[in-house]
């Protein structure tokens, strides 16, 4: 599932691809994903140049010079395709522009979906409003984690995985974030000392930047002959890792469910 370095390593290498180019076809092969695509998706699209290319927290952002923004959601099994050699199962947008190249959105599972909107009602979307902070701006950093964290008895790991709190945070890059940081995932919030608070603030943007390095690896390494931007394997501290010993101390790494979703962690190095 593409977290929030899979959507940034998407959009990276969407960029050279789209940016100051103008859609010369978009053609939708179903009327849905995970929601109605918009009607006019098409037809507004088509003859618009791209002006930009951003991400907000999971969420790939499209800016066109006709006032329009197009959101992209992965989902769970999302793709971009680019420069497909030929038509896959699956590949249900396809777009094309003036520079000859060709787009996919793939999606076998359906679990994402495109709008296009007014670029100034985009922060207002459903899947944008309300949405805190990014962990890679400059708003994230120890006095914000403090803020968010004061008197809660909620779950550190539950904390973070609050969009409203911060944005795009997934589970496994909390899992690693919470490792680095020495915090127990099931710590209450509230609890949580301010030294480890600190380490915290640093280790979610380390996380989240070495991942999107490994991305950007794999675009160079895989992406020309694949064509396909948006998964990659990265090496992983505690996530995935149950039953293996912990890197620092040689302890079983354990795994717990919390509120549905596994957690990874060392009983050893958090507390
Ligand atoms: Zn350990």
């Amino acid at each position: 599932m593409p977290e929030l370095p899979e959507v940034e390593t998407v959009m990276r290498g969407l960029a050279p691809v789209w940016q100051g180019q103008r859609f010369a076809q978009v053609v939708a092969h179903r009327p849905d994903l995970r929601w109605p695509l918009p009607q006019d998706l098409g037809q507004r699209l088509t003859g618009a140049v791209v002006t930009g290319l951003s991400r907000r927290a999971k969420y790939g952002l499209v800016h066109t010079d006709r006032g329009d923004t197009l959101i992209i959601h992965l989902g769970m099994s999302g793709r971009m395709r680019v420069d497909p050699e030929s038509h896959a199962k699956h590949d249900h947008v396809v777009f094309t522009t003036g520079n000859g190249r060709t787009v996919a959105f793939n999606d076998a599972r359906r679990f994402g979906s495109l709008d296009l909107v007014p670029t100034a009602e985009a922060a207002a979307h459903p899947l944008l409003a309300g949405i805190g902070p990014e962990p890679l701006g400059p708003d994230f950093g120890a006095a914000l984690l403090a803020r968010a964290f004061a008197d809660r008895l909620a779950p550190a790991k539950a904390l973070l995985l609050d969009q409203r709190l911060i944005a795009g945070l997934g589970n496994i890059y909390v899992c690693e974030a919470l490792f680095r940081a020495g915090i127990h995932p099931e710590t209450p919030g509230g609890q949580v000392p301010t030294a480890r608070l600190k380490r915290l603030a640093a280790a979610i943007p380390a996380v989240l930047e070495e991942a999107i390095a490994a991305g950007g690896s794999t675009l160079r390494d895989h992406a020309a002959p694949d064509g396909t931007l948006g998964y990659f394997q990265k090496d992983f501290a505690v996530y995935g890792r149950e039953g293996q010993g912990c890197g620092v101390c040689g302890t079983v790494i354990a795994r717990i469910v919390q509120s549905g979703r596994s957690s990874f962690f060392c009983p050893r190095c958090q507390r």
